[in-house]
């Protein structure tokens, strides 16, 4: 298939070696490596289709993959990678229409400079953004911090064009409200890579506010910052982003990056709001005097941008600090219903203290989408099976407090064992015929979302 590959698209545009095995072997889930044959590079719609018709020819597992980034491992492979890095070109802004055509290896964040000229902005904001492409936040149906007002990528795909597992090239959605019949489209978005290769996209562009605002609530305890969250939200604030993050955490952020915080803190609450200058104002004191009946001991709150890039530092960044702890770390994400988030809090932290094993919390608290990050060594065979059972038990938790096992991250690897917590036999069945139905096939990324019968 290498051979077959490089005659189709050049010597320059299929990667092999120990060195390409090592950077493809896992995604930013390194717990589960598998190292691909071969890397491949199509720059067009046609190249795409040609490389998974070969796949198929040569009967050899493939996978798109972006930037690697996704944290379920949904893009681990042991075939043949193919890369979008070649598709990276935006074709088209059209701002009075406000939407944009861009290639799958496009990055989230180049999409929303390439609007920014035209008062215009891609809502879905990973905070991978920088780096995950288009291609992965479809496939991942990514959430992020902006996501709890303006709604997940589901909500901002207008069409998609896909190479489907056997190699036809089709288009699905529409640019204009209100097309008939099934929309494939939506079932494209969050599949994971498991329904073909996304090779075009049509996203929507949201005007930008006329006026932001940003804010730091520190509180004592973690229970009385997410209490705040569920009030907030019950009282009809809704801010644009409500992220919280534990104390574990603020040191991580305070010994990596030098940042100071109120010593008494045990976590704070970043808020923004986004509207009007007269409707963020008053989103700002309503949530702020929550803040204060639930017991904030300190509010900071952005003069100008430079002190909302500060306020937001530590946030963008905490993720990255955890590497000062251990070699390794896994990023949950279950989602539960907000008005448990305090109880959630204590369970986790009696978890991570009966297996011994460091969780330290981030979430788009809005949302109830909780990160319980897990740093480990993993050269340490007894600190991982701990970690596994630790994880296991919040895993359980989620379900258990009526919420899911992912709120944004995806199933991919991962989770798989998990979804059996969620679905019966029969939901697991129609899944399996819906994805069969759509053109899945045991070639395209297999063994991720849907485990199989028996599994
Ligand atoms: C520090 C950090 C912060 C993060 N923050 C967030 C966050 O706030 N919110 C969030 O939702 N996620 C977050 N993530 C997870 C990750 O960034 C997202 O899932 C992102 O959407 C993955 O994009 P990617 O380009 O890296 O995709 P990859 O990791 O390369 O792939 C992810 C999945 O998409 C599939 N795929 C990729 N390209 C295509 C394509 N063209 N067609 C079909 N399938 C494709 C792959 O097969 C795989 O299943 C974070 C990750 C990190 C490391």
């Amino acid at each position: 298939v290498v051979e077959a590959l490089r005659r189709r698209l050049g010597e320059e545009a299929v990667l092999v070696g120990p060195a390409v095995e090592r950077v493809y072997e896992c995604d930013a889930y390194t717990v589960e490596k598998r190292p691909p044959l071969c890397v491949a590079l199509p720059s067009t719609t046609e190249e795409v289709r040609d490389v998974v018709v070969l796949c198929r020819e040569h009967g050899v597992p493939f996978a798109a993959r972006g930037a690697g980034t996704g944290l379920s491992g949904g893009a681990t492979v042991a075939g043949v990678v193919i890369s979008t890095r070649r598709m990276n070109r935006i074709l088209e802004i059209d701002a009075e229409n406000r939407f944009a055509r861009v290639q799958p290896g496009v990055t989230n964040l180049q999409v929303s400079k390439a609007a920014e000229p035209h008062g215009l902005f891609f809502a879905p904001d990973p905070s991978s953004q920088h780096v995950s492409t288009i291609g992965g936040n479809i496939a991942e149906n990514a959430g992020g911090p902006h996501t709890l007002k303006y709604g997940v990528t589901a909500n901002h795909v207008l069409e998609v064009q896909v190479v489907l597992p056997r190699g036809e090239v089709v288009r699905f959605g529409s640019r204009v409200p209100g097309a008939p019949g099934i929309d494939p489209c939506a079932l494209i978005v969050g599949s994971e890579g498991t329904l073909g290769v996304v090779t075009e996209a049509v996203l929507r562009l949201t005007p930008k506010a006329e006026w932001v605002r940003t804010a730091l609530a520190f509180f004592q305890t973690p229970r009385e910052a997410v209490r705040a969250v569920a009030l907030m939200i019950a009282e009809g604030v809704v801010p644009l982003a409500l992220e919280f993050m534990d104390a574990t955490f603020m040191k991580v952020v305070s010994d990596s990056f030098g940042l100071e915080f109120p010593a008494a803190a045990g976590a704070f609450l970043l808020m923004e709001f986004d509207g009007t200058e007269s409707s963020t104002e008053a989103e700002l004191d309503a949530a702020t005097e929550v803040c204060r009946r639930c017991g904030a001991i300190e509010l900071q709150v952005a003069k100008d941008d430079a002190e909302r890039a500060r306020l937001w530092y530590a946030r963008k960044n905490a993720v990255g600090g955890l590497g000062r702890i251990a070699p390794s770390k896994v990023t949950h994400d279950g989602s539960i219903p907000r008005s448990k988030l305090p109880d959630m809090l204590e369970r986790i932290s009696e978890i991570a203290q009966r297996h011994g094993v460091v969780v330290a919390n981030l979430a788009h608290a809005g949302d109830g989408n909780l990160h319980p990050c897990m740093p480990f060594d993993d050269r340490d065979p007894d600190q991982t099976a701990r970690m596994h059972r630790a994880a296991d038990e919040i895993m359980r938790l989620c379900v258990e407090f009526g919420g899911s096992i992912t709120g944004e991250h995806g199933v991919g690897l991962e989770k798989l064992p998990f979804m059996r917590l969620m679905f019966s036999e029969e939901d697991l069945e129609f899944q399996r015929r819906l994805a069969a139905a759509l053109g899945a096939d045991p070639l395209c990324n297999p063994g991720k979302l849907v485990p199989e019968v028996g599994a």
